[in-house]
Formats: structure tokens, sequence, C-alpha cells
């Protein structure tokens, strides 16, 4: 069976990855959240004390980031050097963080660079900002997905909850929007739907909805290649 690259695009917190691991599942597609790597990175110069403001120090501290995730159990969880940093990238000082560290052209260039590697043979579904854009601006399928802003507050404070991890909703709430507006306004490589793209909106449609919506896409751009 033909293999293609699924890239999926959105705002915070708009079911990419819960959408993502489902195609994962039902496909035996590789998934990569992109957005893990940024928030490793993030960690990374959070535990370092690194000067963002100094492409010098930024430099030296990526030759020294090793990001990985890692499949267990069917779940994936992101290691930075060789240390699970699943639930620490989750927490609010990363996710305050995280959209200035992006922002980064030397960042990008070296997340970019990993993220072509992994995709290199297909079979892949990818989530981020830029995958249909930038990453892959040739992949097969490219989704962009959005929905009701206050639902991907609830969504995200729930699943911050779920983890263990404690954060007012409010703050929640103002994060996404900031990181949202700094994603969408950045200079290199701005969060945008590519032309392309199929637009989805799940706040009213079931998860089951959505998958069956993007595996029949899938099925027709395996017929079309
Ligand atoms: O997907 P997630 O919400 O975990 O992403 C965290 C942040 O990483 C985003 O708000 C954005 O700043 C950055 N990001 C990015 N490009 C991607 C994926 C994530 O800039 N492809």
């Amino acid at each position: 069976m033909k293999k293609i690259i699924v890239a999926i695009d959105g705002h915070s917190s708009c079911g990419k990855s819960t959408l993502a691991n489902d195609i994962s599942h039902a496909c035996g597609y590789l998934y990569i959240s992109t957005g893990s790597m940024y928030r490793a990175v993030t960690l990374y110069f959070l535990r370092h004390d690194t000067d963002i403001k100094n492409p010098e120090a930024v430099k030296k501290a990526l030759h020294n980031i090793d990001t990985d995730l890692r499949v267990i159990d069917g779940e994936t969880f992101t290691f930075l050097n060789g240390e699970n940093v699943e639930t620490e990238i989750r927490g609010m000082p990363v996710s305050n963080l995280v959209s200035q560290v992006s922002a980064i052209p030397a960042v990008r260039t070296a997340m970019v660079a990993q993220q072509r590697k992994i995709g290199e043979n297909k079979g892949v579904v990818m989530d981020g900002r830029d995958i249909g854009t930038v990453v892959f601006p040739e992949a097969e399928l490219k989704i962009f997905l959005t929905s009701d802003p206050n639902i991907r507050a609830i969504r995200r404070y729930r699943e911050l909850q779920q983890k263990g991890i404690i954060a007012a909703l409010q703050d929640v709430e103002a994060n996404l929007t900031q990181r949202d507006h700094l994603d969408s306004t950045r200079t290199n490589s701005p969060l945008a739907k590519a032309s392309d793209a199929v637009l989805i909106d799940n706040t009213n449609i079931s998860r089951e909805e959505q998958l069956a919506m993007v595996l029949a896409l899938m099925d027709c751009r395996m017929k079309e290649g």
C-alpha cells in the first residue's frame, strides 16, 4: 500500500495531536508532534538559563540538544538528551516561553531539518504550525484544524488536569491566546493554512467522525498517486 505524508496544522489545542494519534493507530503511521520538539528545546533553554536573545548562546545550546520521540505501549513520549520530559514540557513555564523560542530562526532551521529527515520515507503523520506550508509543502494530504477558542481552552485545561499539572483555567486561556498571536504573526514560518489544505472545524463533530473524514481523504490521495 502506498504511504503518504499527512500534515496537520492549526491553532493551539484544537485537537491536532488527538487526530494525529488516531491516524497513527488506524494506519500504523509514525506520529511526530513537532510542538513537543520545540517544547523540549524550550525546556533545555530554561534549565540552562540560555539567553534566547543571544544568537551565539542559542547556537551553542542547540549543539547540546538531542530531542527524540519514543513510542511506549502505543503512547508517544518526548525525550530530551535521553530523559523522559513528557510531563514537564506540558507545564506553564514551558508553555509561556515556547512561542518566543520557536520564533528564533536557528531553532526552526534545526527542527525543520530533523522533521524532514524523519519524514523522508513517508508513512508519517506530523502536526504543528508550518508542516503543510514549510516542512512538507509537497505533502499528499494537508489538514488545517480549527475549533471554538473557549472549547480549546477547556480541552487543554482538562488535559493538563488529567496529567496532574496544576494550572488555572484563565491562565491556560491566556496562554493559548498569546501563543496563537505570536505563532500567527512571527516573520519566520508563521502559522497559516496552506492554500491546498483541507479545513476541518471540529467544534461540533465527534472524534470518530473527524477520523473517518480524514481516513477517507487519505484513501483518495493514495489512489490519486
Ligand atoms: O503543538 P504545541 O501546542 O505543543 O506547540 C507548542 C508551540 O511550539 C507552539 O505554540 C508554537 O510556538 C511552536 N510550534 C511551532 N511550529 C511547529 C510546532 C509548534 O512553532 N511546527
